[in-house]
């Protein structure tokens, strides 16, 4: 009756509950696609401040008497020119910016003059483009190096962190963005400490590992150098938010998707980490005789920086295999997971003696103590091995190595570990699997969390409006 009241009064009494219920209904449905839909979450704008037109230097890395880093006929300074030219070609076909190269011709440069012709066209960004190679060829994926000091950390973390996920679509692993000092505490890296003292934004690119079989599909021919050229040119692109009509892309909204970070310090994912991991442990789990399978439980830590990679011996330590990618790493969010099974293949009578090293995302690493089988490793009952389980396990071997990424070296040392090569690529398979599930799992957990922070928003927003629709009416017997 009191309804049928509210609905036949006078238009000018029902506006207030009407409004109520308005402004109710709406709330719920902003606050429910935002729970269902987040938007940009941590998403920023762009904390540089760039000039108009844009100003973009490149600097090729290297050149004259500095060849960089060679692997095979290549020297780094031409795949370095080579990108380079691709980039300024490719953003020539953006509107507004201007790009310009540090050198065009294969010359001495030092990082002084390199920083001074940044300097003196007002560059909003000196891009200093390399590839890499490490002293004893293990490591592969791509990274960027940005200034220590503020607020040129958080404009080069939030360009790295463009780059680095356009350089993921390639497939290459992402190694993060980092930082390093000088003895007298100023940025180690010559090109980035120049600019910065002439008040230039600098970053470094470090797009492969030429020296690395992990990394050679990536950077072992002129198509990839072209191919690195022009997702430098996007992500360039996307960072200071151009937009191109011969092309017909836009990226002028994509410079306020950036993420977030603080002008004003470190950011946290560039901290630089100059000690050791702080744990790497092992412990047997199980053997399966069948399979021929030794599952180990590998728990690791790194209270500074994330765990990246590991390796392990079954010799004791006379020969480790290549390195891994620890399970769970992310190089953008820097997380890992804390322990994973690592499955090792065995031969009957085999008396490993092994050892699993943790490496952070420095490249320090620590070593878990030896785990040894005293007894060898056979079926305690020997019986037929089943025909359709080794055709299952060829099959699983296959498809983790029909990856171009995994060919081998011909040098000795990895020729050793070849023998590991199958076992390792299954055990990685197994990871994968492991990691996936526990992927689905903590999904659908999340789901479960947000339906139930759904329902209750739901049962607060309809007790408010149902207390506002009570306080209304009473105010309104009170006015009568
Ligand atoms: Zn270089």
């Amino acid at each position: 009756m009191k309804i049928k009241r509210f609905i036949n009064g006078p238009v000018f009494e029902r506006k207030p509950v009407f409004f109520i219920k308005l402004v109710s209904v709406l709330m719920i449905f902003v606050i429910i696609s935002e729970i269902l839909f987040p938007v940009h979450s941590n998403a920023a704008e762009r904390l540089l401040q760039i000039s108009d037109p844009v100003v973009i230097v490149l600097d090729p890395g290297h050149g004259g008497s500095d060849n960089g880093t060679m692997s095979g006929t290549y020297l780094e300074k031409h795949l370095d020119m080579y990108t380079c030219v691709v980039i300024k070609q490719y953003l020539s076909q953006f509107d507004n910016c201007v790009v310009y190269l540090t050198h065009e011709a294969d010359v001495d440069m030092n990082f002084k003059q390199r920083a001074d012709f940044a300097a003196s066209v007002n560059a909003d960004i000196l891009l200093s483009v390399h590839y890499n190679a490490s002293v004893d060829h293990d490591l592969y994926g791509a990274e960027s190096w940005v200034s220590l000091f503020p607020p040129y950390n958080a404009y080069g973390y939030q360009f790295a962190d463009i780059w680095l996920k356009t350089a993921a679509e390639t497939g290459i692993f992402l190694r993060g963005i980092k930082t390093k000092p000088k003895s007298d505490g100023r940025d180690y890296y010559g090109i980035i400490r120049e600019n910065v003292e002439r008040g230039v934004f600098p970053v470094i690119i470090e797009h492969c590992h030429i020296d690395n079989a992990k990394d050679a599909s990536y950077c072992d021919e002129e198509a990839d150098w072209r191919k690195w050229g022009e997702l430098d040119a996007q992500a360039l692109a996307k960072y200071f938010g151009l937009r191109s009509t011969a092309l017909g892309v836009d990226y002028s909204s994509f410079a306020y998707q950036l993420a977030d970070a603080d002008p004003a310090a470190i950011q946290p994912f560039t901290k630089r980490d100059d000690s050791d991991p702080d744990f790497c442990n092992i412990t047997h789990k199980s053997t399966d005789y069948d399979q021929h399978i030794l599952t180990l439980t590998v728990t690791g830590a790194d209270y500074d920086s994330p765990l990246m990679y590991y390796d392990y011996t079954l010799d004791g330590g006379m020969t480790y295999t290549e390195r891994k990618i620890w399970p769970g790493f992310n190089a953008l969010n820097w997380t890992y997971d804390e322990s994973f099974d690592l499955n090792l293949e065995f031969n009957d009578g085999d008396k490993p003696d092994i050892i699993v090293r943790a490496y952070n995302i420095y490249d320090r690493r620590t070593e878990s103590s030896v785990l040894s089988f005293d007894t060898p490793l056979s079926r305690p009952v020997p019986g037929p091995q089943p025909v359709e389980d080794t055709k299952t396990e060829e099959n699983i071997t296959d498809t983790t190595t029909e990856s171009p990424k995994e060919t081998h070296a011909e040098n000795t040392e990895i020729t050793k570990d070849e023998t590991i090569g199958g076992e390792a690529g299954l055990s990685e398979f197994m990871d994968d699997l492991k990691k996936e599930k526990s992927g689905k799992e903590s999904e659908a957990a999340l789901e479960i969390k947000q339906f139930l922070s759904i329902i209750l928003f739901m049962l607060v927003s309809i007790s408010v409006l149902i207390a506002a629709i009570a306080l209304f009416r009473k105010n309104r017997r009170r006015r009568r």
